[in-house]
């Protein structure tokens, strides 16, 4: 079988892990601060609080930016579902909006539209959560000119993109956002088993944050409501979780970061050589914005309607072939959970025409040439109607 990712561990990175395991601190000890370090130097940010997942991320991001019951937020319906439920956590209520035809990622100019429609009627939403999808940064600029607009929060779901940059930046730097979040699940591009972390510019969201991922407890004397009653003394200020990332993750992050821009580069190659390889196939590749780096987390393609066999038919035709391709994403609003909430497809063209064409690719760096070469061959004979 070919998986459509898979993560890739050296030994460097076991060894990183198992001198976790002999050391003194297995959880809250000098390797977390150290991998948060990291990855806020490499994506050119002040703070990043690592957690153990991206959705406890985006839930911590939620929080500490005061989301919570009565306030609206809207996300992108075409990503996985952690993108929504963070704002339903809080108790806030979740729409969404259109994506773009061509990134797939939500689109400026439906959500100005939605946001118009929004304002008269008094409804705005206090955040959006836009998502890097596949890895391919959105137009932060333009989204972040809406968000000044129309005062609302923006954090970017970057999931799927760590290494990725755009408009001189970093996915990450929060240039254009309040919050960046990551995910470092084994089929994203560098991994810590589970884990997560959430990048900003402001000080007091990353403590905010922070507070929220440790039980809402606090040892910082300047964040207490009371005088010290001795060192033993710490203060619950908020109602928190326990979404810890441990030492053995940070290790492995830390290690795995060293690596992810040879991971990017091949990802990368492979992607082109997929571009070269199946041009003249009745698909439509994924769109990459020359003036963009995409992390490309995926490599999905669209079947062009009444060209190929139906996509059930090449997706099963292709499982068959041992090659494990997948849908992403059934649209957030299609769940059942979601629908009982009262959502109409029929608001989400875009999305609902981009579910019934898209097919992932298997894409993951140690994926071999000759691997890519059966991949295409059985795509080739899959797509035949
Ligand atoms: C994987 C993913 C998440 C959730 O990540 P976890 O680390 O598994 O919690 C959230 N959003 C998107 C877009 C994802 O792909």
């Amino acid at each position: 079988m070919i998986p459509y990712g898979r993560q890739d561990i050296s030994q460097a990175d076991i060894d990183a892990v198992t001198a976790v395991l002999r050391s003194d601190f297995l959880t809250q000890g000098p390797a977390v601060p150290r991998f948060e370090e990291a990855v806020a130097r490499y994506c050119d940010v002040p703070h990043a609080v690592a957690v153990n997942s991206a959705t406890s991320a985006l839930h911590v991001a939620c929080l500490a930016l005061g989301i919570g019951p009565g306030d609206r937020v809207w996300t992108s319906p075409i990503s996985f579902v952690a993108s929504a439920n963070c704002a339903l956590y809080c108790g806030a209520s979740v729409d969404f909006v259109d994506v773009a035809a061509g990134s797939v990622n939500l689109c400026p100019r439906a959500l100005e539209a939605k946001l118009l429609a929004a304002e008269r009627g008094g409804q705005l939403p206090k955040l959006v959560t836009v998502v890097h999808f596949g890895g391919e940064p959105c137009e932060m600029p333009a989204l972040a000119d809406l968000a000044r607009r129309f005062g609302f929060r923006l954090i970017e779901d970057a999931s799927h993109a760590i290494g990725a940059r755009h408009d001189g930046h970093a996915v990450g730097s929060c240039a254009f956002s309040d919050v960046t979040v990551f995910s470092f699940h084994p089929v994203k591009l560098i991994t810590t088993a589970e884990g997560g972390i959430a990048t900003t510019r402001d000080a007091e969201l990353a403590a905010r944050m922070s507070l929220f991922r440790s039980h809402g407890v606090t040892r910082d004397p300047q964040r207490m409501d009371h005088p010290s009653e001795g060192p033993w003394y710490y203060e619950q200020q908020e109602l928190g979780y326990n979404y810890r990332m441990t030492e053995l993750q940070a290790a492995l992050g830390l290690s795995q970061l060293t690596r992810l821009d040879t991971f990017l580069r091949r990802r990368h190659q492979l992607a082109d050589r997929y571009d070269r390889l199946l041009a003249d196939l009745p698909l439509q590749l994924p769109l990459r914005r020359p003036s963009a780096f995409s992390a490309l987390h995926l490599y999905p393609v669209r079947l062009l309607p009444g060209r190929t066999a139906d996509r059930r038919q090449v997706f099963e035709r292709m499982r068959a072939a041992g090659i494990v391709v997948n849908v992403h994403y059934i649209p957030i609003y299609r769940q059942p959970y979601y629908q009982r909430l009262g959502y109409d497809p029929a608001d989400f063209p875009e999305a609902e025409r981009y579910y019934a064409q898209c097919l992932t690719l298997p894409l993951f760096p140690a994926l071999t040439e000759s691997q890519q070469d059966v991949v295409v061959a059985a795509l080739r004979t899959a797509l035949a109607p």
